[in-house]
């Protein structure tokens, strides 16, 4: 009787799982609308026709260093750090800019240079940039050589910058003659159609080099992007405070941003939980050389995705980078090396709700067997 039963269970069982499958396979038939439709929720396509952007951002593959390059919607142009201490960093630098920045027979001109602070993966570039551009406005970090904080009276030993490299950006400095600001919270850059909000340094001294870096927001057409330099969690943290209700609720807060240029190449020691929860960006771009220090962290990854980032962009990666923002805020961009992202297929699909459902139909329900 138990056997007759039993029987009849794995007949029900059986027909269960044929239907299933059946109703699994049919869906071949349509198989192009699932795999688009998950495709685009998983993978949003990002159009990669700049030739309408007004801002154009050019993330510059240097290594594990920051180079940003930017057409700024008025037409001026901004250059943020200067790639690393050493000549691959440097050529890189110098040709990317001379091939895909400046126009044939264009002025070679930054109206403003930003060295976001001392490290060499940061001013490595900047003696050799001076030499060879117009630098009409340079914007540099609270830190000094020796010889200027004497000069200067600065005495705090954390202000002061003993290294080759940048004591050699001081003296290209003086070289260039250009206007010159220790940048602030108050050096905003304001024009009527877009502007440059700064919202750190919130200090004058630090005891880490990282966090003398600007956090700057550049807003146009109604799209944000965060540059950040190398600051750290102590930074976050105090924007954070200064900026954030702690209700919960970030969505109104200055720090809601679309594009963010992620922290210190990727590292842990900066994009904490609560900082990304906070300015949930829906483009994140990673200048690093994917070696070095374990840049980018694996946690600040997933931290981005959890958090909704759709497009993680990686120099290491994706190469060159370049983010266009048009008069509609629409956002487009162009990389170097496309590396294609996984995509979702319908076998695949089968398969995995296939082995799943079959699983349930022939487990559900059954009786463990008496001892
Ligand atoms: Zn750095």
């Amino acid at each position: 009787m138990a056997k007759e039963k039993n029987y009849k269970g794995l007949f029900i069982r059986c027909l269960i799982a044929l239907i299933f499958v059946g109703l699994l396979l049919s869906t071949y038939f349509v198989r192009e609308q699932i795999e688009n439709y998950l495709n685009s929720v998983l993978y949003p396509e990002v159009s990669d026709d700049i030739s309408n952007s007004k801002l154009i951002m050019h993330f510059i593959n240097v290594g594990n260093a920051d180079a940003i390059a930017i057409e700024l919607p008025n037409g001026e142009h901004m250059l943020i750090d200067s790639g690393d201490n050493n000549n691959t960093s440097r050529e890189a630098l110098i040709s990317y800019l001379d091939n895909n920045f400046f126009e044939n027979g264009e002025e070679k001109v930054f109206d403003y240079f930003i060295l976001t602070h001392s490290d060499a993966d940061h001013v490595g570039g900047a003696e050799i940039v001076l030499n060879t551009y117009k630098i009409e406005k340079c914007f540099r970090p609270y830190q000094f050589t020796e010889q200027e904080a004497t000069e200067n009276n600065i005495t705090n030993k954390n202000n002061i910058v003993t290294t080759q490299v940048f004591q050699k950006f001081v003296n290209a400095l003086e070289k260039e003659n250009c206007e010159v600001e220790f940048f602030t919270v108050n050096s905003d850059i304001n024009f009527s159609d877009f502007n440059i909000n700064f919202i750190a340094p919130v200090e004058t001294t630090f005891s880490d080099t990282n966090n003398y870096s600007p956090v700057m927001i550049l807003t146009y057409a109604g799209v944000k992007t965060m540059f950040t330099g190398d600051a750290e969690k102590e930074v976050e943290d105090s924007l954070l405070d200064l900026y954030s209700d702690y209700s919960g609720e970030y969505a109104t807060s200055v720090l809601d941003i679309d594009i963010l240029k992620v922290g210190h190449h990727g590292s842990d020691t900066s994009s904490t939980e609560d900082f990304i929860k906070a300015t949930t960006p829906s483009y994140a771009v990673i200048c690093t050389d994917g070696k070095e220090y374990g840049h980018p962290s694996k946690t600040v990854l997933n931290r981005l995705q959890n958090n909704g980032t759709k497009n993680i962009y990686r120099t290491d990666l994706n190469g060159n980078i370049v983010i266009g923002v048009s008069e509609d805020g629409t956002i487009s961009a162009v990389l170097g090396t496309i590396t294609k992202g996984f995509k979702i297929e319908w076998y695949q699909l089968v398969i995995l709700v296939g082995s799943v459902g079959l699983v349930i139909i022939f487990t559900i329900g059954k009786k463990k067997k008496a001892k």
